[in-house]
């Protein structure tokens, strides 16, 4: 029986996932991130192997060809994500796993896990917060973004799939009850 337990984190682009996926890592060093491949650039300071695993979108058909992923999605035209399989297995052996994943993929991972998944949708206050956000990040071209947002109202529907909604308003009091739900989850 495998031993780790797996958290999922969804939502449109914006939301705060990265932000709450890391603030629990730096709280709780029991969690492994599950680091993603994908057929986008790098953006801004990432690096291959830490925040994704880069490759064309020749290279990702391939693998999805060759079967290597546990799910995979086309989030946006022509960006593959997927969780490589040699990521998570040996992972779960000894770790809790966070992934943070689109709204469809969180459903195939939590559908995947059942009962040892903990899946998480972060909601934003609404679609202008979420331009806000992606403008104050400023590491997203005006395209870029425009793409994610005109997915964002589909993608805020997948709220009634998860375990559980956090709104991420106040990113103090998010955090808080961030805490208190996987400290919950992981004493069950
Ligand atoms: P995601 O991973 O969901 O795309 P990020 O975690 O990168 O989102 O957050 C997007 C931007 O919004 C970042 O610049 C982040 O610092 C900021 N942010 C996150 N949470 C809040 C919040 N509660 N209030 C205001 N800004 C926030
Ligand atoms: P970004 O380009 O902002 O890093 O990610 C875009 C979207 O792809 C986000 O919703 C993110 O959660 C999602 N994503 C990242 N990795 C994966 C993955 O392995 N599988 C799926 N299905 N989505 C992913």
């Amino acid at each position: 029986m495998k031993k780790g337990k797996v958290i999922i984190f969804s939502a449109p682009s914006g939301s705060g996932k990265s932000t709450l996926v890391r603030y629990l890592m730096s709280k709780d060093d029991s969690f492994t991130f599950s680091i993603s491949a994908t057929s986008r650039p790098p953006r801004g300071e990432e690096r291959n192997g830490v925040e994704y695993f880069f490759f064309s979108p020749e290279e990702f058909r391939e693998k999805i060809a060759a079967g290597e992923f546990v799910e995979y999605e086309e989030v946006y035209k022509d960006r593959f994500y997927g969780t490589l399989k040699s990521q998570v297995e040996a992972q779960l052996e000894k770790n809790n796993i966070l992934f943070d994943v689109d709204v469809k993929g969180g459903c195939s991972l939590k559908n995947y896990y059942g009962d040892r998944a903990l899946f998480i949708f972060v909601q934003a206050p609404s679609v202008d917060e979420l331009r806000n956000r992606l403008v104050g990040r400023g590491d997203t071209s005006p395209e870029e973004m425009e793409k994610r947002l005109a997915k964002a109202e589909y993608e805020m529907t997948f709220a009634q799939r998860a375990d559980v909604v956090i709104v991420n308003d106040s990113l103090e009091k998010a955090q808080a009850e961030l805490l208190e739900i996987v400290n919950k989850f992981l004493s069950e």
